[in-house]
């Protein structure tokens, strides 16, 4: 995340910050134990008390130009991330959703602490700080949040992210046409993260951009690696990557996208990008143009969980949109459901209407499958036909999953 600069070590006794220098960052203290003191006018020492792991300090620093109100030294061996004051200003303007809480932790205790202590400023009575802070931090579930990006930065130079891929077959032939490239974490001490707790992080603190770029590079090696080890099929598979709100975002993603393409040498036309519709929605023009550029180069456009989003299909007609991917929770309840049951042959119409390709995720029995292939649908993904797997998994798949 860019708020988060680094890891700061100090050891026991040392000085973290002193009254009255000026200070350019705040810290979270990820690990360790500080004492805070103020010296008075005159020359008398008031000790304020101790934060420990998860404690926000020095944050008055990045909200305002005040010099420190107190000394804060090591009262242990601390690890503490640095917060820096141009970082915070740039993450409050991006509206970083870990920004947006840490000013809201700021802004309750800066209130609290004028109200109660008007003399000894953001350092407060002893004691009540620290018990007001233990219900800051519960409320706001700022320390997990930030600890857990943190981790997931470093996860992504580690090497603890991989991708794991879940064929896509056309229903006609039986073949696998492609896969969906699923991300995985992992964590060397929680195990496997699932990416339903890790990919909402990633998106609200930004860190899904260099996620999705690691992605992107790892996808194109592995259809490399495919095609090397199957060069009868390899070469006809695509790989569908999924694109979050804060890739869209980035006004270089275009240029990122092509480089990585060029790089790796892969064909365009070999990579399908996921989007959910909430993203195409928005910014009508700016959308175009940008899909517009990878139409151009045979990158196709899939739209991702559609028909959970926006009740208004006016957009699909505006943008270059190759492919439409039926929720799971239509097909999952296609057989029970009369609704559901004709929401998948609306779709299916409207797709071929607009010579869009459907496919429907999330197929987990052969009753399905086979309702699906009566109904024309062109791919489907799902159980029935494979879980999402590993790289050799895949090409041991893909070595006995062809029908000709
Ligand atoms: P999604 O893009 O809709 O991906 C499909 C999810 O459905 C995957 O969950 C897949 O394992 C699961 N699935 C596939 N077939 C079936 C089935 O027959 N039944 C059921 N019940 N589930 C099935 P997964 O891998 O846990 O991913 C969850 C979500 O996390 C994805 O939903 C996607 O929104 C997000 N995600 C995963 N990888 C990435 C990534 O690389 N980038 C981004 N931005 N998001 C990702
Ligand atoms: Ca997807
Ligand atoms: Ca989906």
């Amino acid at each position: 995340m860019e708020t988060l600069d680094a890891e700061k070590r100090f050891t026991t006794g040392q000085v973290i910050m002193a009254q009255g220098e000026e200070g350019d960052c705040a810290y979270f203290i990820q690990d360790g134990r500080v004492a805070i003191h103020v010296t008075t006018a005159n020359g008398e020492r008031l000790d304020m008390g101790t934060r420990g792991e998860g404690s926000l300090i020095g944050e008055m620093a990045i909200v305002d130009n005040q010099p420190r109100s107190a000394t804060i030294v090591a009262m242990e061996d601390c690890t503490l991330l640095r917060i820096s004051k141009d970082d915070f200003a740039r993450g409050v303007q991006a509206a970083n959703p870990i920004v947006t809480l840490i000013s809201q932790v700021i802004l309750a205790r800066y209130r609290d602490v004028l109200s109660r202590s008007e003399t000894l400023g953001e350092y407060g009575p002893v004691g009540l700080l620290e018990e007001q802070e233990r219900e800051y931090a519960m409320q706001s579930r700022i320390g997990d949040a930030i600890r857990m990006a943190n981790e997931f930065k470093q996860a992504i130079a580690a090497g603890q992210l991989f991708l794991e891929y879940q064929p896509m077959l056309d229903l006609k032939s039986g073949n696998v046409v492609g896969m969906e490239a699923l991300m995985r974490w992992q964590h060397p001490d929680r195990g496997r993260i699932s990416p339903a707790e890790f990919i909402p992080m990633a998106e609200d603190s930004g860190l899904i951009v260099e996620a999705t770029r690691w992605a992107m590079r790892e996808a194109c090696s592995a259809l490399a690696r495919v095609d090397a080890a199957l060069p009868g099929i390899g070469p006809e598979l695509f790989v569908s990557i999924n694109i979050s709100a804060p890739d869209f975002e980035d006004e270089h993603f275009f240029e990122r996208f092509h480089e990585i393409l060029q790089q790796m040498q892969t064909d365009p036309k070999r990579i399908h990008l996921e989007i959910i519709e909430r993203v195409l929605i928005r910014q009508l023009s700016d959308v175009r143009l940008l899909l517009d550029r990878f139409r151009e180069i045979g990158t196709s456009i899939a739209i991702d969980d559609f028909g959970t989003g926006y009740s208004s299909l006016s957009y699909l007609h505006r943008y270059p949109i190759d492919i439409l991917k039926v929720d799971q929770s239509f097909i999952r309840d296609m057989t029970d459901d009369e609704t559901s049951m004709r929401l998948v042959r609306s779709i299916l119409t409207l797709g071929e209407n607009m010579g869009m390709k459907i496919v429907a995720e999330g197929v987990e029995t052969a009753a399905q499958a086979e309702i699906l292939r009566d109904l024309d649908c062109d791919l489907a993904q799902g159980f029935h036909f494979a879980r999402p797997m590993g790289e050799t998994a895949l090409i041991e798949y893909l070595k006995i999953g062809r029908n000709d």
